[in-house]
């Protein structure tokens, strides 16, 4: 079942939104200000946090510093419509944006797209034709050989999973699996990654982008 920090002031939307989510099969937290919801992220784990951004204290920006540190994914849930805010809100890695007032089956739909695209719905994560990986127990296996990772390049293989296809940016990919800024140390993600594909054969298909970074082709 997976777990949802609902970080509102308002209680009768965070209400709202808390009996629309568990009634979909959902366990919530709801979480009334931003030190209140930094301390939750600290104690738990969460597989998605719907932040409003007009919050009492740290605001929902500064949070979804928190949430990316910890691989949590981020919906903006928020009446700050405006597409500069929108753009600011992606751009600082947001994984969606939903403007008040919502549907509610808007605001279900789009946490089940999120939690399918971010790999949090399902146990095992394919790469065909021989990859698995299990994500509860953190076993990848080649075919029916386990592979041994270190945390690092397990946290590398499922970034590149959960965005097939896409070229991410060293920045990004070091942001994401380090949680530290990135400071222009390409070495440490280059080595990394060519580890991980050596030991799962990857050579030919986790490609390198030309001033870009990487992409897993499938
Ligand atoms: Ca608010």
């Amino acid at each position: 079942m997976n777990k949802i920090l609902i970080v509102e002031d308002e209680a009768p939307i965070a209400k709202l939104v808390r009996t629309a989510l568990e009634g979909a099969g959902y366990r919530c937290v709801w979480a009334r200000d931003g030190a209140a919801a930094a301390d939750r992220l600290e104690q738990e784990s969460f597989d998605l946090a719907l932040l409003d951004i007009m919050l009492p204290g740290m605001d929902g920006y500064e949070l979804l510093d928190y949430c990316r540190t910890l691989d949590v994914p981020v919906i903006f849930l928020t009446a700050k419509g405006a597409l500069q805010d929108r753009v600011r809100g992606l751009r600082l890695g947001a994984e969606d944006y939903i403007t008040k007032p919502f549907e509610l089956m808007e605001l279900l739909a789009r946490v089940e797209t999120v939690l399918r695209r971010c790999g949090k719905t399902g146990r095992i994560l394919e790469l065909p034709p021989d990859i698995r990986v299990d994500t509860v127990s953190r076993v990848v296996r080649r075919g029916e050989e386990a592979v041994a990772l270190t945390a690092k390049e397990y946290d590398l293989l499922l970034l590149f999973l959960q965005n097939k296809n896409v070229a991410l940016y060293r920045d990004r990919i070091y942001e994401r699996v380090w949680g530290e800024l990135y400071l222009g140390d390409s070495r440490t993600v280059d080595l990394h990654i060519q580890r991980m594909r050596r030991k799962l054969g990857l050579e030919k298909r986790l490609v390198a982008v030309y001033k870009v970074g990487y992409r897993l082709e499938v």
